[in-house]
C-alpha cells in the first residue's frame, strides 16, 4: 500500500490540500516533493490517487487524479463500548479496534469505570483513529462517539444484532458465539467490555436480561484493551472476514 494521507474536508474537486500533522507528515517526515504520488483518503469513502503539487510551511497542496471506490470494511457494523482504560492503553485499544474493522467505539461510564474521557481525550483518540487508518487501508474512520452509561448502551443496542458482554464466569465460550453466530451478526454486532474492576453483578444482570449473550473468555484475566481486541476479533469472524486480502503491503 502507498503513502496514505489523510484530509480533514472532504475530497470532491481536482484539489486537495493537507494541513496540520499531516502536512507536516509529507512534507518533513516524507520530505515530499513536487510530483510525488501519494493516496489521499477523507474518511467517507473511497480513496483517491494524488499527485503533490505545491510544499508550503505548512500545508501541501495536490491535484486529485481519480477516485477510487475501495473499501477495507467489515460486513456490517461492530460497536464496542467499553470503559476507557489508563494512558497510553487508550490509544492501543483505538489502534487496534480500528485495525480490525470496528465501525464505533462507545467510552462507557460503569460503576467501577476509571477513567472517562475529558478534555482533549477524544481528539487524542481521533487522531489515533486516523494514524491507524493510515497504516492499515480504512478508508472510513472508526467513530469515537460520546460517552454513554452502561444502561443506555445495553439498552439501545437493537434486538437484531448479535450483542455480547465479556464477563468472567459468564456460561458461553468465544467459540461458542463464534459458532452459532452469523445470523445474529448480518444486522451488526454490539460488544460489552467492562473497567479494569469489571462489571458489577446489576450491570451483568441487566446486560443479560435484555436478551445480550455473556461471554467468558478463559481461564485469565485479561485487560480491557486485551478483551475488546478479542471480541473484536470474534465478532469479525462472526462476520464472515476468512477471505485471502489482496493487500500489496
Ligand atoms: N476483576 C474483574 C476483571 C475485570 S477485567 C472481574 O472479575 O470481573 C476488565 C473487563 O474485561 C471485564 O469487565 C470483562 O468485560 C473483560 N474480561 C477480562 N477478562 C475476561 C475473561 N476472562 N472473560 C470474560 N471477560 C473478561
Amino acid at each position: 500500500m502507498s503513502q496514505r494521507y489523510f484530509v480533514e474536508t472532504r475530497i470532491s474537486g481536482a484539489r486537495a490540500t493537507l494541513v496540520d500533522a499531516e502536512a507536516h507528515h509529507l512534507a518533513h517526515v516524507m520530505r515530499a516533493k513536487a510530483g510525488d504520488q501519494v493516496i489521499l483518503f477523507d474518511g467517507a469513502g473511497g480513496e483517491y490517487a494524488a499527485v503533490v503539487e505545491r510544499v508550503a510551511r505548512s500545508t501541501i497542496e495536490l491535484a486529485v487524479l481519480a477516485h477510487r471506490a475501495i473499501e477495507r470494511e467489515l460486513a456490517a457494523p461492530v460497536v464496542v463500548g467499553a470503559s476507557l482504560p489508563k494512558g497510553d492503553r487508550q490509544r492501543w485499544l483505538i489502534e487496534k479496534l480500528v485495525e480490525l474493522g470496528v465501525t464505533d467505539f462507545v467510552p462507557l461510564a460503569t460503576a467501577r469505570g476509571v477513567a472517562q474521557p475529558v478534555g482533549n481525550v477524544v481528539d487524542r483518540l481521533r487522531r489515533a483513529v486516523v494514524e491507524a487508518s493510515k497504516q492499515c487501508g480504512r478508508n472510513r474512520l472508526m467513530q469515537i462517539q460520546p460517552p454513554q452509561e452502561w444502561r443506555a448502551f445495553v439498552c439501545d443496542a437493537p434486538a437484531a444484532a448479535g450483542r455480547l458482554i465479556a464477563h468472567p464466569g459468564a456460561d458461553r465460550t468465544l467459540a461458542d458465539v463464534v459458532r452459532g453466530a452469523p445470523s445474529a451478526a448480518a444486522a451488526g454486532v454490539f460488544l460489552g467490555v467492562g473497567p479494569e474492576g469489571g462489571f458489577t453483578d446489576d450491570e451483568a444482570r441487566l446486560a443479560l436480561s435484555a436478551g445480550w449473550t455473556g461471554v467468558d473468555l478463559g481461564a485469565r484475566i485479561l485487560r480491557v484493551e486485551t478483551a475488546a481486541a478479542t471480541l473484536a476479533a470474534a465478532a469479525a469472524i462472526m462476520l464472515g472476514e476468512s477471505a485471502p486480502s489482496s493487500n500489496d503491503a
